[in-house]
């Protein structure tokens, strides 16, 4: 199988956007140079039924000098060389494992949105194969609307076709807010721009960032394969929303291959596969129409964190990395469903960050 995995080292950024699912900051967390050749060292080799096809790190911002993100490439690079081959097509043909980086593309450019040779060739030198620019959004052109974003979409078009370097353009829908780090307190105002929390019924079952398939790999690219997120601190989740989904193992203690083979018995994990948030909320306890009634306010991934939070308590599921809710999610979920709903869901005792919180 194909497998595809998505890497946060850190949540370091300068940029502050209100949807920020991670809540990406100056001070944000970073991974130790531990944790990453730890993470590098048990990522599955070339005999592993887990054939590593393409690592995407992201973050926070991952062109951020200096967050060991050199470290990141140049460690990843001395277990997995990159091909010698002239094309990203080629390489991967070879078999070689493709290592992009997640970036909003405002580091490779100057401000009028010229992309600047020496800035994209400083990342390609160190092992990358390719960029992702994740910025084609109202997120983030509202935080810089003054900056030219439409001319550094084209000019990077331009200088991928002139240079053979490649850029891979996207942004985020504005319907598809989860709720998680800043979007929790900037919803309403977002709102109101014409963004909304994503509640489409199905959705952890079809998107190719959610779940659905991470352990039987069928029917993404039409090719067998997996794709799952490793947090700042080294763990698994199935999806890239890693701070509303349970971490499932932590590459700190287990390699790659041990840990996902142990994932195929635990039927948390086959309801994840399927992306069956109902089933999800079953496993934990939770009444499938109040489920169905909740996914309909906060969505597939409302319920997958608020029914990891009651898992996690249970002991035959505390081998899950799920914390207690925080403040600002009891906030959040008791102005969206009811301090009521929320206080059945958790059977009156909510995990609440350093205490439970009782409802009467
Ligand atoms: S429902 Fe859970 S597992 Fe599915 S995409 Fe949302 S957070 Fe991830």
């Amino acid at each position: 199988m194909a497998q595809r995995i998505y890497w946060v080292p850190h949540t370091i950024c300068f940029f502050g956007c209100e949807h920020c699912h991670n809540d990406s900051v100056m001070e944000g967390i970073q991974a130790s140079r531990q944790i990453i050749e730890q993470v590098i060292a048990r990522l599955p080799g070339p005999e592993s039924r887990y054939r590593l096809d393409e690592v995407l790190v992201g973050g926070g911002e991952s062109l951020m000098r200096n967050a060991h993100m050199e470290f990141l490439i140049r460690t990843f690079r001395e277990r997995f060389p990159r091909g010698p081959e002239k094309s990203i097509a080629e390489r991967r043909a070879a078999g070689h494992v493709i290592l992009a980086l997640q970036t909003m593309g405002f580091p490779l450019a100057d401000p009028k949105g010229n992309p600047v040779a020496h800035h994209i060739d400083y990342w390609l030198n160190l092992g990358i194969d390719y960029f992702q620019v994740a910025s084609n959004d109202m997120f983030h052109e509202r935080q810089r609307p003054d900056y030219p974003w439409e001319a550094l979409r084209e000019n990077l078009r331009t200088y991928e076709a002139t240079h053979g370097v490649e850029f891979l353009v996207y942004g985020k829908a504005a319907a598809r807010l989860v709720p998680s780090g800043r979007a929790l307190d900037h919803l309403p105002a977002l709102e109101k721009e014409g963004a909304s929390l994503l509640t489409e019924e199905g959705y952890c079952a079809t998107a190719w960032e959610a779940a659905s398939n991470f352990l039987s790999g069928t029917g993404k690219q039409g090719l067998e394969t997996s794709e799952v997120v490793i947090d700042p601190y080294g763990w698994v989740h199935p999806c890239c929303w890693y701070e509303l989904s349970p971490g499932l193992f932590d590459l700190n203690v287990a390699d790659f291959e041990t840990g996902m083979e142990a994932m195929r018995s635990k039927s948390l994990c086959q309801v994840l596969d399927e992306g069956n948030m109902v089933r999800l909320a079953e496993i934990s306890g939770v009444d499938p129409e109040m489920a169905r009634q909740v996914r309909d306010v906060v969505g597939d991934c409302g319920v997958c964190r608020l029914c990891s939070a009651r898992l996690a308590q249970q002991p035959e599921h505390a081998w899950i990395k799920a914390a207690p809710l925080s403040n600002r999610e009891v906030a959040f979920y008791t102005s969206h469903l009811g301090a009521l709903v929320l206080s059945d869901l958790f059977q009156q005792t909510i995990p609440v960050a350093g205490r439970h919180l009782t409802v009467e």
